[in-house]
């Protein structure tokens, strides 16, 4: 089966086909950081992970972009209102360039933490302030934006496709507008391009003004025209961006340029906690430090997140996060079984026992990836390969078959099994190997009391008819 995603802008699940052959440029809208990103934001930044790296299992050179929005984001998304960071940092009598280096570098670290591959560029808002100016500048010579007073407005009524990607029209956005508008907006939907404020502390001058900033909207328009090119593959972002955030950038993009801006447009639903959306209020809204101190890595709430398809409502709490540990260790079990079983350790009758099973477990992880990212599925594949390998089904070629597999393509998109082989600590082998001595010696107290010893230290041994096999206690 081809690969084919679901495509927000027209509704259906599209066979993916590149601009440029063999090359994907994608877009993916980054956090704003006025405050550390929670386990939520973590569910779209992860599909974005997940699909560049399934794009690149299947042969693509990923060129990807995300952004950090330092600067210019109102509060509610809306179009007046306070700037993220700066109200944070009045709130904490900070510089807002202070928070938002901060944050920058949380986020950073949160991304490596869950195992995700470092973008191609992380451009900053604030530092492709010329490159917007451009874009505006275009967007008024070219009648699609107007000046009001130091202000400059995007006009909706002159991009007759606006409302396309989100299924709003031009003229329900006016009858349902909620906030206020602005008198010399010639349309309440019209949306800031550049603001002006001068108590505003991130601020440039520009012909409109002293003291004008970007419109949330326009910086992603700019930095991905700099970074990627007028035309792009995938752009992706949470379900909350698709209005006004994405309507709007392609408005601006396509005015300017004259061109469709992305082929596909991606998004992630909202991450449910404890059934219903996390608030501060609640004490739910988790970040990854959270999870550490409730005694989770980071990699397992990576293989929670992808347990659920990314187009469907997820659940997270506590005691779906320790699932969903258990059913990792599963897989790292699995791991551990076909290196045994690759090493004819395992009781299958011949080598090439299982290859079938191996086989079909392969074909159904790539059509379930194929199809739309269905995670889940791929991992239910995985799932139904463990039950051959504890039924001991698979040969050493089967076996062997199955972990290239499992290193070179499953744990290369879902990126948090542990399928390396574990060294032990001299230590440790030195007292596996004194415990088999002891049990030739039929000395089983001694045995035993090594056994105890290292089940203390989180070692289980196993005895079985191959020999003696041990594995770290869940
Ligand atoms: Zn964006």
């Amino acid at each position: 089966m081809a690969l084919a995603f679901y495509n927000t802008l027209t509704g259906k699940k599209e066979t993916f086909e590149s601009l440029e052959p063999r090359v994907v440029r994608m877009y993916n809208c980054g956090p704003t950081v006025y405050n550390r990103a929670h386990i939520g934001n973590f569910r779209a930044y992860l599909f974005a992970d997940t699909l560049r790296r399934w794009l690149e299992c299947s042969g693509f050179e990923v060129r990807q972009v995300m952004n950090i929005t330092d600067v210019g984001h109102l509060l509610d998304d809306a179009d007046d209102g306070e700037d993220k960071i700066e109200a944070q940092a009045k709130r904490e009598k900070r510089d807002p360039w202070e928070i938002s280096r901060g944050h920058t570098e949380t986020f950073m670290k949160d991304l490596a933490a869950l195992g995700c591959e470092p973008a191609f560029v992380y451009p900053k808002a604030s530092e492709h302030i010329p490159e917007m100016l451009e874009m505006i500048d275009g967007l008024v010579a070219k009648g699609f934006a107007y000046q009001v007073g130091e202000d400059v407005y995007f006009e909706v009524k002159k991009f007759p496709r606006y409302g396309r990607l989100s299924g709003n029209t031009v003229d329900s956005l006016a009858a349902g507008s909620r906030i206020e508008v602005r008198e010399e907006k010639r349309h309440p939907a019209d949306f800031a391009l550049w603001k002006s404020d001068a108590h505003h502390i991130m601020k440039w001058e520009s012909r409109y003004g002293q003291h004008g900033f970007p419109g949330w909207h326009i910086e992603c328009s700019a930095m991905a025209r700099k970074h990627l090119g007028d035309k792009i593959d995938i752009h992706t972002g949470g379900e909350d961006n698709i209005f006004p955030h994405h309507e709007s950038e392609i408005a601006q993009s396509e005015c300017f340029t004259g061109q469709p801006f992305a082929t596909f447009w991606m998004h992630t639903k909202f991450l449910q906690v404890d059934g219903g959306k996390m608030s501060k209020s609640l004490g739910n809204v988790y970040s990854i430090d959270d999870i550490r101190a409730k005694g989770f890595e980071p990699r397992h709430l990576r293989f929670c997140l992808l347990r659920g398809h990314y187009r469907q409502p997820l659940n997270f709490t506590w005691p779906i996060l320790a699932e969903s540990k258990a059913a990792l260790e599963n897989l790292d079990d699995l791991a551990a079984r076909l290196r045994r079983a690759q090493g004819g350790q395992g009781a299958a009758a011949s080598a090439d026992d299982g290859l079938e099973e191996v086989a079909d477990a392969m074909d159904e992880f790539r059509a379930a990836m194929d199809d739309d990212l269905n995670t889940p599925r791929a991992i239910a594949a995985l799932m139904k390969l463990r039950t051959h390998a504890i039924e001991e089904r698979l040969g050493s070629m089967a076996a062997a078959q199955g972990l290239k597999f499992l290193e070179n393509t499953a744990n290369k998109v879902l990126g948090c099994i542990r399928v390396a082989e574990e060294t032990l600590d001299d230590e440790i082998e030195s007292a596996i190997a004194a415990r088999q001595d002891a049990r030739k010696r039929r000395d089983f107290k001694e045995s035993d009391r090594i056994r105890d010893e290292l089940l203390a230290q989180g070692i289980v041994l196993e005895d079985t008819p191959k020999g003696v096999i041990w594995k770290r206690k869940s």
